[in-house]
């Protein structure tokens, strides 16, 4: 008889340990290893965890042990180096190793799920067509038989769509019309290898030269204005990798994935493309994340083929066999900061993945993030800068224009009315870009300073009008904009602000003939809106768009010449230290959006602030120069990249919980500091956060920074398994924030 085993599992559960299970009744110690799947009891609960390892010697009494309910899989669906990467991310941001795997996972396998991609019916013509004489009684088959004969291959669900039934489909397989397969029902696009490659200018050259220059993991920094031809350098620094075969992961922010950037590259090479992104369903990403899995060098024609996968923050986890260079487009995008669970950082991860991999990295922006920038400066990253525009575009100019004796009506000073109609005359196209969803941020009473707040949260309820109602974007709720004021009951209530909307009907009113065309999140609900909305903008006929930062990237506007920005300098006045960072990029990338092609193109930074310093050393120098002097006050005031943070949050339902918990982990906090003899810690808090209230909860903030990134990793390794141990607060939600990026 064998010695007893057990088996360590991995649960997605905010428990920072593995449980263990006894395996399956009579089963053999072969059929376990690490990484694979399997299904157990947890509490009341069935969920699907992952081995660890097993072992014979159990931390709790082998009779107190339950088996588990099933093993799910005979080898492990991941990669060793994705495996890796999970448990890299639990150590580095201190989070639950179950939560930290479960995260690699698509949806469907965390839920237990057979690892099997969908197939569908597919119908073809048969290559020999019998004589259509013996369908002479079958008029239905007739006209799918044509049907077919039109548009060549149908999927069965897309024939039922057009009305045919399954039994005329047979019909037609059984005489020998048309064929019947079962094929994946998740198709990459394939490449079409239509277009050649460019011949680069000198700088993008010298780019691509260090690129292919260097062997195993290297780290390069693209500092590149917008237009000045980065995805250029990105498409032939890929292209030997993509003739050899492999694989290549290209990383987008959330909003950066249009159908041109994928376009681009399935134009280019003879390769797939796989898009990982987040409006795919569960069903579709675990068919996208298996065929990435199981790419071969070769299709079924014996040739080799490459694979490109494109995608948003979590592809990072796909497996991919093959892949041979990671590149992060647009690195310094917020989008790549998981925001609650596990508080990853993609670009971080990634230059870990590449690591492990021992394959270059390339990460690009037009306004780098200062932890980039300061890599690149100080040799960690290879810098490689592109200042001028590729082809024949040259950068808008920048002006500032202010607003404070100026006539503002609906939130557009009257004096670019001219502008406006001076572009629109020269069949141009304008941009007016404000950063506000809605028709005006809020509704305010005159009489008496009543203003529209949420219940739930510290904020203003936006005034929407189409349709018309009152709406939180912090924690949607929503109300009926009342007649008049709640308080005094007066009925001189109205809009304070403006928002698209509002920008929008007072744009169309004073240029009656111009289509005007608003794009935000309320516009582009709807599938394919966004492709339809910009027709005329693509077409190039004369038009005023007004829209959100979902138009500051990705985006390639031919004929917008002018671009307006309303409201971007509320950003230089936030209690957050990244935010003149973070506003400074956002003008740059809207700017960029003006005079792409050969006309000269003018940015105008409307504002009440015209004299900020920042605003004129962007203005007068470069993002650049503004760059070096924020890494400047950063250094001065210890802040990243020159010191490294550590935010632990905590929220409640009810008042003063989560500050009283947080009060708690400083007394911890405090004690280990003092034990450990670690002088150059620095904590600040609890705090209430800027935004305290919100969705109904109330937020409190602990700070721990450091000179020392280990120093700090050190502390928090060691304080987090008795923050977990805390108790009286069961209400309490908390949690780890590894170099936070931002304060709310
Ligand atoms: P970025 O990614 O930096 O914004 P793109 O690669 O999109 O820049 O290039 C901007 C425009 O310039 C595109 O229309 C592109 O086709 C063109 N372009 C890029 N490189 C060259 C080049 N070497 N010669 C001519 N045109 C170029
Ligand atoms: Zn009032
Ligand atoms: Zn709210």
């Amino acid at each position: 008889m064998t010695s007893p085993f057990y088996l360590s599992v991995a649960i997605a559960a905010p428990i920072p340990k593995l449980f263990d299970y006894h395996p399956q009744p009579d089963s053999d110690m072969s059929h376990y290893q690490a990484g694979l799947r399997v299904s157990v009891p947890f509490g009341s609960r069935e969920l699907t965890g992952i081995i660890v390892n097993i072992h014979q010697n159990p931390q709790i009494s082998p009779a107190k042990l339950k088996p588990i309910n099933a093993l799910l899989d005979t080898k492990p669906l991941l990669p060793q180096d994705v495996y890796q990467l999970g448990h890299w991310l639990s150590e580095y941001y201190h989070q639950p190793i179950g939560e930290c795997l479960s995260l690699l996972w698509p949806v469907l396998l965390r839920k237990g799920e057979q690892a099997l991609g969908s197939k569908q019916t597919q119908y073809t013509l048969s290559p020999t067509q019998p004589d259509p004489s013996v369908l002479k009684r079958a008029p239905r088959q007739v006209d799918l038989l044509n049907h077919l004969t039109k548009n060549d291959v149908q999927w069965q669900k897309d024939l039922v769509k057009a009305g045919f039934t399954p039994t005329i489909m047979q019909g037609l397989v059984e005489k020998g019309f048309l064929d019947k397969q079962e094929r994946d029902s998740f198709q990459p696009i394939k490449g079409e290898c239509s277009q050649t490659p460019l011949t680069l200018n000198t700088e993008q050259q010298q780019a691509l030269t260090s690129i292919e220059g260097s062997d195993g993991f290297k780290s390069f920094l693209i500092d590149g204005i917008t237009g000045s031809g980065k995805t250029e350098v990105y498409l032939q620094a890929i292209a030997p990798h993509l003739e050899h075969g492999k694989q290549v992961l290209i990383l987008v922010p959330e909003i950066g994935l249009t159908p041109q950037t994928v376009q681009r590259f399935a134009q280019r090479f003879n390769a797939d493309v796989l898009l990982l992104h987040s409006k795919l369903n569960d069903r579709e990403r675990l068919d996208a994340w298996l065929m990435a899995g199981q790419h071969s060098l070769n299709d079924n024609t014996g040739q080799l083929r490459g694979q490109i996968i494109i995608g948003t923050r979590s592809a990072i986890f796909t497996p991919l066999p093959n892949l041979a260079m990671i590149i992060i487009d647009e690195e310094h995008d917020q989008s790549f900061k998981q925001q609650d669970g596990v508080r990853y950082h993609g670009r971080d991860v990634a230059v870990v993945r590449a690591k492990t991999l021992n394959i270059p990295i390339i990460l690009g922006s037009a306004t780098p993030s200062l932890e980039c920038l300061h890599n690149g400066l100080s040799g960690k990253y290879q810098y490689l800068r592109l200042t001028q525009r590729a082809g024949s575009a040259s950068m808008p100019e920048l002006q500032i224009l202010n607003i404070k004796n100026q006539a503002v009506h609906h939130g557009l000073a009257d004096s670019l009315l001219k502008p406006i109609q001076d572009t629109l005359d020269k069949n141009q196209q304008v941009l007016v870009f404000v950063n506000r969803r809605g028709y005006a941020p809020t509704l305010y009473c005159p009489d008496c300073a009543w203003i529209a707040e949420c219940r739930r949260c510290d904020a203003k309820m936006t005034l929407h009008q189409k349709p018309a109602h009152l709406h939180c974007h912090h924690c949607d709720s929503k109300l009926n904009i009342p007649r008049q004021c709640p308080e005094c009951l007066s009925h001189k209530i109205q809009a304070m602000g403006a928002g698209t909307e509002r920008l929008e009907s007072h744009l169309q009113y004073k240029f009656q003939k111009t289509p005007v065309i608003r794009i935000d999140r309320d516009s582009t609900q709807n599938k394919n809106a966004m492709q339809t909305l910009l027709k005329p903008v693509h077409n190039g006929e004369p038009c005023i768009i007004v829209g959100t930062q979902m138009l500051a990237k990705g985006h390639h506007f031919p004929k917008v010449t002018l671009v307006i920005m309303i409201n971007v300098d509320s950003g230089f006045f936030s209690a957050d230290y990244r935010a003149m960072e973070k506003t400074a990029q956002l003008i740059l990338q809207v700017a960029g959006r003006a005079g792409r092609e050969k006309d000269k193109g003018v940015a105008v930074i409307q504002t009440e602030f015209s004299d900020h310093p920042m605003l004129h050393l962007l203005k007068e120098e470069s993002f650049h120069a503004l760059s070096l002097a924020l890494l400047d006050e950063r250094k001065n005031q210890h802040l990243p990249p020159y010191g490294f943070q550590v935010l632990l949050r905590a929220d409640c339902h009810q008042p003063k919980e989560a500050e009283m918990f947080l009060h708690r982990v400083r007394q911890l906090l405090n004690q280990h500091q003092h034990a450990l003899n670690m002088p150059n810690l620095n904590m600040i808090g609890p705090l209430p956060a800027p935004m305290e209230l919100r969705a109904g909860r109330f937020r409190s903030q602990l700070w721990v920074s450091a000179h020392n990134r280990k120093v700090l990793h050190h502390f928090i390794g060691v304080v987090i398994k008795d923050i977990y141990e805390v108790k009286g607060f069961h209400k309490v939600r908390w949690g780890v924030d590894i170099d936070p990026t931002d304060n709310m």
